[in-house]
């Protein structure tokens, strides 16, 4: 299995694809990951487009308390867990960093409702550091390349750091998310049609 042929088709077949969730700042995309948890990108984004029309950064969507906010945002899953810990969110960010989303992944985590995968979201995709974010479709389709053999996403993200170069850790997270998304389904991956069937260890014929 050569990582560096698999890369490189990734790379050919999605190079320009990008994050699926529609935001302005690395503040909306905080919001819009912490929404996006058991919630498909799609919508997400038809939440967040007349949320954000509103309330477009933490000062203004602070002043929601999490009942109005599940008002906004009761057509995602958990929305009541997600609309305490963005209200949370928001009052520490205000408290602790003026209303700024920090670019540290630590401060990050310490957010309500930020986890080890928000947080590399927010400082790949928001801030453009090197970070390899493992959800659902990078964790399955990277262990179903052989590109990772783990049983939880931070065993797989460490292990795809390693054998990732560094300045393709951010790209290859939306690599694999496409792949998964377009090809390698989680309930029937289509293997006929897959560029990386002849390197792929579970490909079905
Ligand atoms: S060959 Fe099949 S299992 Fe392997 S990456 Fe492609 S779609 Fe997924």
């Amino acid at each position: 299995m050569s990582v560096k042929k698999i890369l490189d088709i990734l790379e050919q077949e999605y190079h320009d694809t990008e994050s699926a969730l529609h935001f302005a700042s690395v503040f909306q995309l905080l919001i819009a990951v912490i929404l996006s948890a058991q919630t498909n990108d799609n919508q997400v984004n038809k939440i967040t487009a007349p949320l954000f029309a509103e309330y477009p950064d933490c000062l203004s969507l602070s002043k929601l308390s999490a009942a109005e906010l599940e008002q906004k945002i009761k057509t995602c899953g958990l929305y009541k867990n997600k609309a305490q810990n963005i209200a949370a969110c928001c009052k520490m960010l205000l408290d602790e960093y003026n209303g700024e989303v920090p670019r540290d992944r630590e401060a990050l985590m310490k957010l309500p409702g930020v986890g080890r995968k928000t947080a590399n979201v927010v400082l790949s995709v928001g801030f453009g550091e090197p970070a390899l974010a493992v959800d659902t479709h990078v964790f399955r389709v990277s262990n179903r390349l052989g590109l990772a053999n783990g049983k939880t996403p931070d065993s797989v993200e460490q292990q795809l750091c390693s054998v990732i170069p560094r300045a393709k850790w951010a790209q290859a997270h939306h690599w694999l998310i496409w792949h998964g998304r377009r090809v390698c389904n989680a309930q029937k991956p289509k293997c006929s049609e897959c560029k990386l069937a002849a390197l792929c260890p579970s490909v079905v014929e």
